[in-house]
């Protein structure tokens, strides 16, 4: 009799999602050694944090121009592991490095101590380093990502094990290579592997959970968080709604749609997942989106003059096939795309006449698939716009600023753009409202919260 045994593997394939083949490994890290892993972090922690801000971001600073520098080389290992458009995938590399010493000297800023008077006591109020940060990213952004919860942690003074997502572990090891050039040894340590690996972190002697990723995901480190107290910055999904009133520039206001509802194949946290536009002009909003559409091209990231890339993975195609279908069952009307999606893609897609009663309305798509309502009153597009448990970004167009403004703040999303998407200026928090977020990062009041607030009065 021959006895099998199961084994456990050692290594974690990444496949390139345009055609399957193997792009590379990395050594999965056992669940048991990342204890061992999180406590040389906390030993060399107190030094790391002996340095301050200024220091440590003087430290840090001369990874923009390597970032910068490596672009070119960075953008096509990006590209195979994850999917997305070469160009895309240089230009996220870029923008980490070009962004970075404006980022640098806002969080050196942000940690500097507050002093507070009154008649009786003077407060100094301190942002101290809280320990080791776990930092827990997805694959969408898979350079972008690592670095946004990586950079804050470690000017704020924490020591940081990361774990990137095991759909892009190998762009996830070149970052951190790239960043350890330049810092002392397990300052930033890097584990690999899945959900394992992730709740093994959550679970280890850390002190902050720097999340992004879904909600489910989310909820589950938020109870485990929950045993020792630990602190937690989420960043979650979204369904971010696009109201377009009918004082409208329809022309950008379809060009937009299409850019944020179809980018990164519409993999992004703010990709515009609801449309919902004044009937007066809808007429001409989805002709102009069917034009539009029509002007993709689906293929891989490394194809040239592709602007949709492949799905990441079969099950997420999956998930975006089987909500259009369910929305078409009840109802929903295919205008631009359909039809035949070859393997591994989904050809961009617009549906008119959905409701709220459909799947895709409802939960996150995360494919490229354009949802268009129409609506009669501008309060019956609001209350639709906040129909959901989500509430990360949100957009209004309109000719009339003061009127798109008002309907921005009877919005439930954290982050609301005008006639533009939903990001803010440099030195802006990156902020979810509702089920999208808890905590959140960016802004003086984001960094703060990768630190301990300390107050010594006299
Ligand atoms: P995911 O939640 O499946 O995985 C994210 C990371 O968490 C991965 O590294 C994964 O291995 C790990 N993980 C999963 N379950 C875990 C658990 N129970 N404990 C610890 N770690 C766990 O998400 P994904 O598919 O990689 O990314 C897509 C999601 O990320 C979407 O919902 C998207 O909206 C969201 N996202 C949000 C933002 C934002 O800024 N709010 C940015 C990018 C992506």
């Amino acid at each position: 009799m021959t006895t099998f045994t199961a084994r456990t593997p050692t290594a974690l394939t990444s496949r390139n999602p345009a055609t399957g083949e193997v792009v590379g490994e990395v050594p999965i890290t056992p669940a048991g050694d990342i204890a061992a892993i999180v406590a040389r972090a906390r030993n060399v922690q107190p030094r790391w944090s002996e340095l301050g801000p200024a220091k440590r971001a003087r430290i840090l600073r001369p990874l923009a121009q390597a970032l910068i520098d490596r672009a070119e080389a960075l953008g096509p290992l990006l590209s195979e592991e994850m999917g997305k458009p070469l160009p895309e995938a240089v230009g996220e590399a870029r923008q980490c490095g070009e962004e970075l010493p404006t980022t640098l000297d806002q969080l050196v800023e942000a940690f500097e101590p507050d002093v507070l008077q009154d008649s009786k006591t003077e407060s100094i109020v301190y942002h101290d380093p809280l320990g080791v940060c776990a930092a827990i990213t997805p694959w969408n952004f898979p350079l972008a990502m690592p670095h946004w919860s990586v950079i804050p942690a470690l000017v704020a003074g924490n020591t940081v094990v990361l774990k990137p997502s095991e759909e892009t572990p190998l762009i996830a090891s070149a970052y951190v290579d790239l960043v350890n050039e330049f810092l002392p040894p397990d300052v930033l340590a890097v584990v690999h592997g899945a959900d394992e690996q992730g709740q093994a972190l959550v679970k280890a002697d850390i002190d902050l959970i720097v999340f992004t990723g879904s909600r489910e995901a989310g909820k589950h480190i938020l109870n485990a968080a929950s045993a020792t107290l630990k602190r937690v910055i989420l960043e979650l999904g979204g369904k971010d709604p696009m109201i377009v009133l009918d004082d409208a520039d329809v022309e950008a206001a379809a060009r937009f749609a299409v850019r944020n509802s179809f980018r990164n194949a519409g993999q992004v946290c703010v990709s515009t997942e609801r449309i919902y536009v004044d009937e007066k002009i809808a007429d001409r909003f989805e002709s102009e989106m069917i034009r539009l559409t029509g002007e993709q091209n689906v293929g891989s990231g490394s194809e040239e003059g592709v602007t949709i890339g492949p799905m990441i993975n079969l099950r997420q195609r999956d998930h975006v096939l089987k909500q259009i279908d369910d929305a078409v069952k009840q109802g929903a009307t295919v205008i631009a795309g359909g039809g035949e999606h070859p393997d591994r893609y989904i050809v961009p897609t617009v549906l008119a006449n959905v409701t709220h009663d459909m799947d895709i309305m409802r939960d996150e798509t995360f494919g490229p698939v354009a949802c268009v309502a129409r609506f009669r009153e501008v309060d019956e597009a609001v209350r639709l716009a906040n129909d959901t448990p989500f509430g990360l970004g949100a957009v209004v167009f309109s000719g009339d600023a003061e009127r798109a403004g008002a309907v921005a703040r009877r919005l439930d999303a954290g982050m609301i753009g005008i006639n533009k998407g939903c990001g803010g200026a440099a030195g802006t928090p990156w902020v979810g409202a509702k089920q999208s977020g808890y905590g959140f990062h960016s802004g003086r009041e984001g960094h703060r919260q990768f630190t301990q607030t300390r107050v010594v009065s006299r």
